[in-house]
């Protein structure tokens, strides 16, 4: 088992849309492990696969209610609904976190390793990990969901911390808040 490095904020890569695989193979499933192991290293309890560099629709997750690490490939959301206000963090932007509110109600769809349809309906924690991956595997970050109030704080917050917080590119988090 290994662990790949997490790309953190400022890494182009993170904000590049995903793409679907059309074949699940054993490559798929080797990289999957690495994740898993990855996001328990963090440790964290999910991660996209565009985290670690691979621009393809994968995520893995454990929401640490003793289902063990689950792995969904090619993913949807295909409904939502409700509202729900959670205190969010991010493997890829360590150290910080925000109060964020999205739909609570969420049903996903997509594969398993073995190619089986995937239907899930979740809500609160689960709900909140399959939003925060989707949007990974579209290319957004956590940061780009502040309201104008918490862009401000972290802006200065960042501007205070800048020299200490670990970034691929300090000036890319800047960027993203639309410095
Ligand atoms: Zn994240």
């Amino acid at each position: 088992m290994s662990t790949l490095p997490i790309r953190l904020f400022g890494d182009p890569v993170l904000n590049e849309m995903t793409t679907d695989y059309d074949n699940i193979d054993g490559a798929v499933a080797a990289l999957a492990d690495t994740m898993i192991e990855t996001m328990y290293a963090a440790p964290g309890v999910g991660l996209a696969a565009n985290q670690i560099g691979v621009q393809k629709r994968l995520f893995v997750y454990d929401q640490g209610e003793g289902d063990g690490p689950q792995v969904i490939v090619n993913a949807r959301i295909v409904e939502s609904d409700g509202e729900w206000t959670y205190e969010e963090g991010c493997l890829s932007v360590p150290g910080l976190s925000w109060e964020i509110t999205r739909p609570n109600q969420i049903h996903l769809v997509g594969l398993d390793l073995h190619g089986n349809e995937i239907s899930i309906e979740a809500d609160e924690f689960e709900g909140r990990i399959f939003q925060h991956e989707m949007d990974h595997l579209d290319g957004i970050l956590l940061v780009e969901r502040l309201n104008e109030d918490q862009r401000k704080k972290a802006k200065k917050l960042l501007r205070a911390r800048a020299a200490s917080l670990p970034a691929a590119d300090p000036d890319g988090f800047a960027r993203l808040l639309g410095n």
